[in-house]
């Protein structure tokens, strides 16, 4: 195995946690584990400077990635991340993420990702936009509708995307509808994007809950973040007669024994920008969020959430991976010997992706579906791939997580040795 000279060493990173995911699979990739060294090694990975004017009249300089990890089977595919705290290892990670939820969705995708180092928060909107254009303008000669397909993360949104797809559509003098997706439904978006990735952690979760016997209608919840992800699933399973009992952003922690008002809370964050302030549950300290009991925990913020000590304590029965990359690959194991039940990120949150497709090939036909339809067939594909990736658990005798990454890499690296080398 060859290491990177661009990336550290560092044990907890979220690439060092993909890698340990890879090493787990090769047992179980016959003949195609010759080219499994593909997966350790990012295709192309761009790292662009991005001036920005600022309202004051100063100029500032932010750092911006676009990972390609891997097109064997389609262009790349993943979102961008405005956060302060990414790296280039990071999006690598998220990268790598996407070639495998991509592939175990048997999705026509591989898998990219992009991000820019800043606070978005911190910007007026009007430097947002500044910054976005011109972070599309440097990555503009590897993404394209048939070459690599950005798509909102963590602090980006359909307004974003409308401004790269302008401005990518300026640069090459022609309206480009399929260059990103999650764009707002006027301009070329689809129906049912905004609640897509949520839906998917709500279908996955009734449906894992089933399989391990646990009545989601009055079961106990717990969601670390309140983004997207967060919000429209604390929605759905509030709205299925879940209590939603523990509620952490980055603003605090909130909890209620006997449920939280899931409509009032999100009505305050709309207003507030937070959750903090919000008087009808009890604030409580930080650490405390993963002692509380509850059935269901969802990760739905960043990487590395569940350590090792977290998982040792946590008292449900399932976990469901809103977020990428949640879990360090030690929790893992714990939680494996625990008996508790993680539905993978690559599954439980790929129902934004997977929208994101049913967009793509929207724009390409110019032809529109209804909500009732996407739904329809976000919710088949979902349950499939969830069975589908059950039934290999069940027989490799593995996690959901192996056995998702059994399924995404016996597709790509089949991929890989059909095209074969070139030159
Ligand atoms: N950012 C989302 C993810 O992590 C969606 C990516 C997309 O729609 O391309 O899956």
């Amino acid at each position: 195995m060859t290491v990177l000279s661009y990336v550290s060493d560092q044990a907890d990173s979220a690439w060092s946690t993909y890698l340990a995911q890879v090493e787990r699979v090769l047992p179980y990739l016959g003949d195609l584990t010759r080219w499994a060294d593909t997966l350790r090694h990012p295709k192309r990975a761009l790292i662009v400077d991005i001036p920005l004017e600022m309202d004051d009249g100063t100029v500032r300089h932010f750092e911006g990635y676009r990972v390609q990890h891997n097109l064997s089977r389609g262009p790349g595919k993943g979102g961008v991340r405005f956060h302060p705290q990414v790296t280039l290892e990071e999006v690598m990670a998220l990268s790598a993420w996407m070639t495998i939820k991509c592939a175990a969705l048997n999705l026509p995708f591989g898998g990219a990702k992009g991000g820019v180092r800043v606070d978005p928060r911190e910007l007026s909107i009007k430097e947002l936009e500044r910054l976005t254009r011109r972070y599309t303008s440097e990555i503009g000669s590897i993404i394209g509708p048939q070459q690599d397909i950005p798509a909102p993360d963590v602090g980006t949104n359909a307004q974003v995307m409308a401004w790269m797809m302008d401005t990518y559509s300026m640069n090459v003098g022609a309206t480009t509808t399929g260059v990103v997706t999650g764009k707002p439904v006027h301009l070329g978006g689809s129906l049912g994007r905004v609640k897509a990735t949520g839906r998917g952690v709500f279908i996955t979760g009734v449906a894992a809950a089933q399989r391990i016997g646990l009545e989601v209608k009055q079961s106990r919840i717990a969601i670390q973040g309140l983004g997207n992800v967060g919000s429209i699933s604390a929605e759905l399973f509030y709205q299925a007669g879940a209590q939603i009992v523990a509620i952490q952003d980055h603003s605090g922690t909130l909890y209620r024994e006997d449920g939280i008002d899931i409509p009032a809370l999100l009505a305050w964050q709309r207003e507030h920008g937070s959750i903090a302030g919000f008087t009808q549950a009890q604030a409580i300290r930080h650490q405390d969020f993963w002692l509380k009991t509850f059935d269901i925990l969802i990760p739905a913020a960043l990487e590395g959430q569940i350590t090792e000590d977290r998982a040792r304590s946590l008292t449900c029965r399932l976990v469901l991976e809103g977020a990428n990359g949640p879990t360090l690959p030690g929790a893992d194991d714990i939680l494996r010997n625990r008996q508790i039940t993680v539905v993978p990120d690559v599954i439980c949150n790929a129902g934004g992706v997977t929208v994101s497709y049913f967009e793509w090939v929207q724009d390409f036909s110019s032809f529109f579906w209804s909500e009732s339809e996407i739904n329809q067939r976000l919710d088949t594909i979902m349950q499939e791939a969830l069975d589908s990736v059950w039934l290999k658990a069940d027989s490799l005798k593995v996690t959901l997580r192996t056995a998702a990454y059994a399924v995404a890499c016996e597709r790509i690296l089949m991929a890989r040795k059909d095209r074969g080398l070139y030159p």
